[in-house]
């Protein structure tokens, strides 16, 4: 977004701009631009999907096709709307054919995101769909099963509340995982008011040492 004349850029601002000519992966090939992310630079709530489709790269935002539309559905459901929030993707230009981005190119596009979780320091982060969760979590859990479950995420020095969500691609043409998302969505407002939990505390090891392997008694096999 052009900044107004005399104003400085904004640390995002400048992020963006040098971003914008990325060639650290393939996908800079056949992208139209980079979608960078859009939103309230200092949101307390932020969304990471997946990748820029067809439109996000004709119009350099993303979430504007219908998934886009759903999330600003659901977003309205919480008495929230884009401006309130930030939106980004796990990788910042459109796989070919709206593939699925490959594990090289999400690493290439990672410290990005890093970078812009650090300058807008969310409360919560909220991703959307397989590949934002488990690229943040670092956990290969898929989220059938970690959606709905808050879980504390340190990026940097910033400990953060990290959300896992259904895709809304996904759930626009299953009815029931849209619901378990309008669910999901229904808890944000408390999470965003509640302090992100201390890190689990390291419980110290005050069993003895395992016993050394019994001996093979040989005859038993
Ligand atoms: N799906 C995504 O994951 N991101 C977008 O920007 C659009 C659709
Ligand atoms: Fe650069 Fe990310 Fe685009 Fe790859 S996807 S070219 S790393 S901005």
């Amino acid at each position: 977004m052009a900044a107004a004349i005399d104003q400085p850029l904004s640390e995002l601002e400048a992020f963006e701009r040098q971003v914008a000519g990325c060639t650290r992966c393939r996908l800079a090939e056949g992208r139209t631009q980079v979608v960078f992310g859009v939103g309230d630079p200092q949101a307390d709530l932020m969304f990471v999907g997946e990748a820029p489709g067809f439109h996000e790269d004709k119009q350099g935002y993303p979430f504007v096709g219908q998934a886009g539309k759903l999330l600003d559905k659901l977003l309205a459901g919480i008495g929230l709307e884009r401006g309130d929030v930030y939106i980004a993707n796990t990788v910042k230009c459109r796989p070919p054919g709206n593939r699925d981005p490959q594990p090289d190119e999400k690493q290439a596009c990672e410290p990005y995101l890093f970078r812009q979780i650090e300058l807008i320091r969310p409360k919560v982060i909220a991703t959307l769909g397989n590949h934002a969760t488990k690229q943040l979590s670092g956990k290969e859990t898929g989220i059938t099963r970690v959606h709905g479950q808050p879980q504390r995420l340190n990026v940097g020095a910033l400990a953060v509340l990290l959300y896992p969500l259904y895709h809304p691609a996904a759930a626009l043409y299953t009815p029931a995982m849209f619901k378990v998302l309008e669910e999901d969505f229904a808890r944000l407002p408390e999470l965003l008011g509640a302090p992100v939990p201390e890190p689990a505390p390291v419980v110290p090891l005050l069993a003895p040492p395992p016993a050394p392997e019994p001996t093979v008694q040989l005859g038993l096999f």
